[in-house]
């Protein structure tokens, strides 16, 4: 198995302070599962190229497997010794680890430079066409030149083997491409794989880190890397969607509206100690707590940051969220990471897709249900319904639902007058038009109802949230 990284940067033989690796010798490597040797086969100023040479001793692979995993013959004889596989990586890392990692004691400054780099990998497993070895490299910014293998030159009639050459060619930084090739050879490889553990899921990440989140291809990527393991890959990918999409939930997902800066001046104004959120979520939960329900019902439940805080106290034997958007539904299942949860604890969670604006069978039963910042978000034209929805069919014994304090708008820095603070919301009440709404519903739908201020109370304008707790009488 050969690789060979060339670069016309002057002069080339910096090569060899990057890599660590003395031009003038040939050096030899004892890995776990055969030899590598790393030699410079042409070194000039104008060009110099290193190669590293690997030789898989599928004989010792074997040694010590069950029988039964595979053929016997197949262990023995196979491609392993000739192809670019997780072995390659493996030998990247344990053999270029430091340049891997952007790390050069001498030439510091060489590390961070983008260079004129070839790597060339003499066969590649492909099982796929030449268009697929293009999608994976070509969004790195590679010029990609793929050479497919005959099965035997001497046989042309035999055909094409699944083994290509392939070049690529790029001005990058050599801790970049080794990176790439780290991650990347073992994805054309669907052999099994050599080092699919858990920590590989962490080292795929953190190798990842910065371009595989945005790679085009990243699922496929990350499903072949982690050989198909499910709930890594899942995790894998849910986790790359954070980083990608960080700014994009925080505008769409809308469980993590932003509370615009509070206007500080002369420090007049107590700062929150903690995110005005986390303070509604806290009294929440301390209000389901003292109701001593059991089971509990979010609805609007967007990304379950209440659910999973919920989760956190045995009290709640049976935790159900309630969105209408599939989406933040997703959100809550990757975030709460429900396939991964002990199965105690996942029994007691469940995720429903529905309406608060229609009448829902599944919402009955409840001990109590918590609303919180979703009323705002509903038409005005269907409250009606929502109310009739929550508190004469759903019926819990106890309700807690928070709500923006309009009054409170003005003390928000950036917020022009007259705006919500959501451009999903599709009112916002004061205090006084919270609690005649609250009042009404309690009173018709025979509730007993009492208010809280969330967040530092202003004198003139209230708390920023306020909070309406609802028990049937
Ligand atoms: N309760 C969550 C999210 C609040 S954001 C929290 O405290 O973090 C408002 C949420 O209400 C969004 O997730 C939105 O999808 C949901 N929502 C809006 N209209 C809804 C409806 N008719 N039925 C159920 N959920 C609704």
């Amino acid at each position: 198995m050969l690789l060979t990284i060339t670069t016309t940067h002057t002069p080339a033989t910096d090569l060899g302070y990057l890599l660590h690796k003395h031009p003038d010798r040939c050096q030899s490597f004892r890995l776990s599962f055969g030899d590598a040797h790393v030699v410079y086969p042409e070194m000039s100023p104008e060009r110099t190229t290193v190669a590293l040479l690997l030789e898989v001793d599928p004989v010792a692979l074997v040694r010590g497997k069950h029988r039964e995993q595979s053929s016997l013959l197949g262990s023995y004889v196979n491609d392993r010794p000739f192809v670019a596989s997780s072995f390659l990586s493996v030998a990247l890392a344990q053999i270029f680890g430091t340049a891997m990692a952007g790390r050069c004691k001498d030439r510091p400054e060489l590390v961070a430079q983008p260079l004129p780099l070839v790597a060339r990998i003499e066969a590649l497993p492909v099982r796929a066409s030449e268009d697929f070895v293009r999608r994976i490299f070509e969004p790195l910014g590679y010029t990609v030149a793929i050479t497919r293998r005959p099965l035997d030159d001497h046989f042309p009639e035999w055909g094409e083997s699944p083994y290509f050459t392939v070049e690529l060619s790029a001005t990058i930084r050599l801790s970049e491409l080794l990176t790439h090739l780290y991650v990347l050879i073992p994805v054309f490889d669907n052999a099994k794989h050599y080092f699919v553990g858990d920590d590989e899921l962490e080292k795929l990440l953190s190798n990842g880190a910065g371009w595989l989140a945005d790679h085009p291809e990243k699922e496929t990527i990350t499903r072949r890397y982690l050989r198909h393991r499910s709930s890594l890959y899942r995790e894998a990918l849910a986790r790359l969607v954070e980083e990608e999409a960080v700014e994009e939930t925080a505008l769409s997902d809308d469980s993590s509206e932003a509370e615009p800066p509070q206007v500080t001046s002369h420090d007049s104004q107590p700062r929150e100690t903690d995110s005005l959120h986390q303070q509604r979520h806290d009294a929440v939960v301390e209000i389901l707590r003292k109701s001593g329900a059991r089971t509990v019902v979010d609805l609007g439940c967007g990304d379950g940051r209440l659910i999973k805080q919920l989760l956190k106290e045995r009290q709640f034997e049976n935790i159900t969220g309630m969105d209408v958007s599939f989406r933040s539904l997703e959100i809550a299942n990757r975030k709460l990471r429900i396939d991964r949860l002990p199965s105690f604890q996942s029994q007691r969670l469940r995720l429903l897709h529905g309406s608060l604006t229609y009448r829902d069978d599944r919402l009955a039963n409840f001990d109590a249900a918590a609303v919180v910042e979703v009323v705002e978000h509903l038409d005005p034209p269907r409250l009606a319904a929502f109310e009739k929805v929550l508190f004469e069919f759903a019926r819990p014994k106890t309700i807690v639902l928070t709500t923006p304090n309009r009054e409170y708008n003005v003390k928000w820095e950036t917020l022009p007058a007259g705006q919500f603070r959501h451009s999903d919301h599709r009112f916002e009440w004061t205090r006084q038009e919270f609690e005649d709404w609250a009042n009404r519903v309690a009173g018709r739908y025979g509730y007993s109802v009492r208010f809280l201020p969330i967040g530092s109370v202003d004198e003139i304008v209230g708390a920023p949230s306020q909070m309406g707790v609802f028990n049937r009488d």
